[in-house]
Formats: structure tokens, sequence, C-alpha cells
């Protein structure tokens, strides 16, 4: 089976392509395309909403089977802020690194006076996979836990991952690729919908 990868993140690129590939699912780029569609417009206030947008517009734009993804990162004591917004919590940058570096930095300042048994968070992804004609074939929903750390260590991965601690004190960005996908909640959504996939056999 192949399927378009609709994301501009290498690093998602990455990880989804590492537990697909093994299980028999092709994962096409966008940037293997000849023409790259725009962007829809991912306005929906919930992860599960802007994966379908993001699925069910690049399907029906490139005529292929499309994955989407949206994922972001939810504080509890931020009432689950920067949720979806995540991406975008201190602006937009001009880079992807300019923008995790402010969006960082923000996080550390909006929880500078929070003691650390009340730095509990989330990382959520929620993905879809959609057909040509706009319908919906899979979806499902990954959590990772950990707690917000006061300042960034480690330097794998991407976005909030220096800032997110595991119980034992390590970051999302001090985990190698192997371990962050055996763990994170791209890993266990990817793992889910390759499932229901091959349930489906579809
Ligand atoms: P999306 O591309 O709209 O799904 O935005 C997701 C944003 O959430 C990213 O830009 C990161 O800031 C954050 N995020 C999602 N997944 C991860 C992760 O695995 N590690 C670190 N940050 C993440």
């Amino acid at each position: 089976m192949q399927i378009l990868l609709a994301t501009g993140n290498p690093h998602k690129l990455d990880e989804v392509r590492a537990i697909l590939t093994p299980q028999g699912i092709d994962i096409l780029s966008l940037e293997s395309l000849e023409t790259i569609p725009p962007e829809p417009v991912e306005n929906s206030t919930t992860f599960e909403g802007n994966a379908r947008l993001k699925a069910v517009g690049y399907a029906r734009a490139t005529q292929r089977r499309c994955l989407a993804d949206d994922s972001g990162l939810a504080v509890d004591v931020l009432d689950g802020a920067p949720g979806v917004y995540s991406a975008r919590y201190a602006g937009q940058g001009s880079t992807r690194a300019e923008r995790d570096n402010a969006n960082n930095a923000k996080l550390i300042e909006a929880l500078a006076e929070v003691p650390k048994d009340l730095r509990h968070a989330q990382f959520v992804c929620c993905m879809c996979v959609a057909d040509p004609d706009g319908s919906i074939v899979a979806e499902s929903r990954g959590t990772f836990e950990g707690t917000i750390a006061t300042a960034p260590k480690g330097t794998n991965g991407f976005g909030y991952d220096p800032l997110f601690e595991l119980e034992d004190g390590r970051t999302s960005a001090e985990l190698d690729t192997l371990e962050k996908n055996r763990r994170s909640h791209r890993a266990l959504a990817t793992l889910a919908l390759a499932d229901t996939l091959r349930r489906l056999s579809v």
C-alpha cells in the first residue's frame, strides 16, 4: 500500500516512515510530488478536526490516499494550551527552528511560577487517512505523558521535545529515534492506524 504523508515536517516524515515501512506501507512525501498543493486551512479547534481537514484536502487535491496528522502539546495548568495552536504559540517565525525556540521560550515564561508537581503535560497526535473522493478510511489518536522542564535539554527531535521531561529525568529530545518511536504520541497513533488499515484490508 502506498500513502502520501501530508506534512512538510521532515521529523514527522522520519518518525512515521520508520514505523510504517516495516509494516509494508510505503510512505510518499509531499516533496516527491511534481506539484505540491497549497496547505488546507487548519481552522478546527480540535486535533481530530485538523487531521481530517488536512487528510481530506490533500487527498482530493493530489488524487492519492493521504495520511495527515495534527499534533501538539497540552499543558494541564494552562487549560490544555498551547493545544491546537502549538506550532504558532509564539507567533509565526520565519523558520521552523526559530518558531520552535520562540515557542519554548514562551512556555518557560508561562510556567515560571509553577511548581514541579503542577507541570504535567501531554503530547497528543491525531491521525486520519482519506481517499481521493474525500472519504475517511481510518483515524487514530496517541498520547505521551510528561512534565515541562524549566530549561531545554537535548538536541534530538523538534518542537517542544527539549522541554518535555519523562519520569527518568530525560527529555524527549534526549531519546534516540528508536526509543521515541516506541513511546511517543505519534508512534502510538501510527501503530493504531496501521492496525486499523490491516484489519480493514483496504
Ligand atoms: P502540526 O504540524 O500542526 O501538527 O503542529 C504540531 C506542533 O506541536 C509542532 O510544531 C510542535 O511544536 C508540537 N509537537 C507535535 N509533536 C511534537 C513532538 O513529537 N515533539 C515536539 N513537539 C511536538
